[in-house]
């Protein structure tokens, strides 16, 4: 059995454990004091040593993302630290920030110093008010300590800033190009890649975008060395990670892990599916990524392994549904989401998210029109690879996911409402 390996929620449980006081007294801080020694480029190769991948999502990995901006030309070079997090089911870095903000300001700081910039800016979410309020005020003690700001480090002559920003409640602007212009004060819409932000990012300067837990991560690599982090997970994924485990597991939470847990294990330690129900599918990494069965619980969960097994390691997002849920109503909800949050830029997620959504109403509602699955199932198809961003073939994967997985309940919504075929979802679920 692999054990739960807390390493950003380690001091979580302890009392008021956001307070700068709390984090110096686990080692907080630490890192960044070694970080000062390192000469040019250091930083950036023991983040690629140590094999630290994006955990944001996409597992790009972090230390080849801080080397590919360019060479120094004198002007600015930013890292934007993406906390908007917006996945359906991905819940780990709201509460990384309120339990630790002070682990990702040491992150922050050492990324900057890493890539020779003085500017830092999260943004978060809209809705998050208190998260806002608690890493404002993380910010303010780290600035009083003297750890960030003007003239600080050994020798008293480097500027470390960092701003907060909210947005304004948008799932498109966690897609780090439409978080930039969102940043920037503009409509947030995916921007055309290339340039990537590493090269034109914030105001077209070289910009490390990062999400929050990858950059918490980069101080226990800093204190610990790599070999630490390399002990941890698979061959092909080091490190460890948070499961957000939700849904109809007994107890529903986070789950901080090597890489290569797997989902079995992670049931186990989330107290089963709840008391005389069993399993019936799951999401392995939010609802963007193809859907597991109970028969996926042995997949070790890193990236090339839930790949190889059909589905995508993605925001490591566990959603749980036992027996008593129909996969229909399941997913027409996330289809209501994606619907909702396309942001309109192309013709493929604009007008197919709205298509989808209509039967995927109909079919819930028990009336559902003759060829109406075959109909879903070829639009998802259209919409997968032909649209601007992710955000389409996100909306566009659980439903043929689903299809492929239980046509049957699909073609159930001929005929019958989802509620009628199972009556007892709507209390314990929605
Ligand atoms: P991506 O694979 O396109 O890019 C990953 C990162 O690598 C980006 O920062 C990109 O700029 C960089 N990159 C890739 N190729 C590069 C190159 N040649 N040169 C320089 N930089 C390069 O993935 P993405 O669109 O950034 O993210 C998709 C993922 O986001 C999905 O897998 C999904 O799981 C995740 N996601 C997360 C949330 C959340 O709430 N956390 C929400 C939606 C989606
Ligand atoms: Fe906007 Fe959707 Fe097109 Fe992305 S795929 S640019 S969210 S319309």
């Amino acid at each position: 059995m692999t054990t739960l390996k807390p390493v950003i929620s380690e001091i979580w449980d302890q009392e008021r454990s956001w307070k700068l006081e709390t984090y110096k007294k686990n080692h907080g801080y630490e890192a960044l004091e070694k970080a000062w020694s390192y000469n040019e480029g250091e930083l950036t190769q023991l983040m690629k040593d140590a094999g630290l991948a994006g955990r944001g999502g996409a597992g790009f990995p972090t230390g080849l993302k801080w080397s590919f901006l360019p060479a120094p030309d004198g002007g600015p070079r930013y890292l934007v630290v993406n906390a908007d997090e917006s996945e359906p089911g991905t819940c780990k870095d709201i509460p990384a920030l309120m339990a630790n903000p002070h682990d990702l300001i040491e992150g922050m700081a050492i990324c900057l110093l890493a890539v020779g910039g003085h500017h830092g800016f999260v943004y978060l979410r809209g809705e998050v008010v208190h998260v806002y309020r608690r890493l404002m005020a993380a910010v303010r003690e780290a600035k009083e300590a003297g750890l960030i700001g003007k003239g600080v480090g050994p020798k008293g002559n480097y500027d470390l800033d960092i701003t907060v920003h909210a947005g304004a409640g948008a799932y498109i602007c966690g897609e780090e190009t439409a978080l930039l212009d969102s940043l920037e004060g503009l409509r947030g819409q995916p921007r055309l890649k290339p340039p990537f932000p590493a090269a034109e990012g914030l105001y077209a300067r070289p910009t490390v975008i990062n999400n929050v837990e990858t950059i918490s991560s980069v101080p226990g690599i800093v204190r610990n060395g790599k070999e630490w982090f390399q002990d941890m997970g698979t061959e092909s994924a080091n490190g460890h990670g948070f499961f957000s485990l939700s849904g109809h597991v007994t107890k529903p939470g986070q789950y901080e892990a090597p890489l290569g847990i797997t989902g079995r294990e992670l049931l186990e330690y989330a107290g089963g599916i709840r008391s005389g129900h069993e399993l019936k599918f799951w999401a392995v990494g939010g609802s963007s990524a193809p859907l597991f069965t109970p028969e996926h619980l042995d997949v070790p969960l890193d990236y090339n392994s839930v790949k190889q097994a059909g589905s995508m390691l993605a925001t490591r997002a566990l959603m749980m549904f036992d027996e008593t849920v129909s996969v229909v109503r399941v997913i027409s909800r996330w289809t209501d989401f994606y619907q909702h949050e396309s942001c309109g830029k192309c013709t493929p997620c604009r007008e197919g998210t709205f298509w989808m959504r209509q039967i995927m109403h109909r079919l819930e509602e028990g009336k559902g029109q003759p060829g109406d699955v075959d109909l879903l199932y070829e639009i998802a198809g259209n919409i997968q690879g032909r649209s601007f961003c992710a955000l389409g073939d996100a909306a566009a994967t659980p439903i043929k996911s689903g299809i492929e997985l239980f046509r049957g309940e699909f073609e159930a919504g001929y005929t019958t409402p989802a509620r009628e075929l199972f009556p007892h979802e709507k209390s314990t679920l929605f």
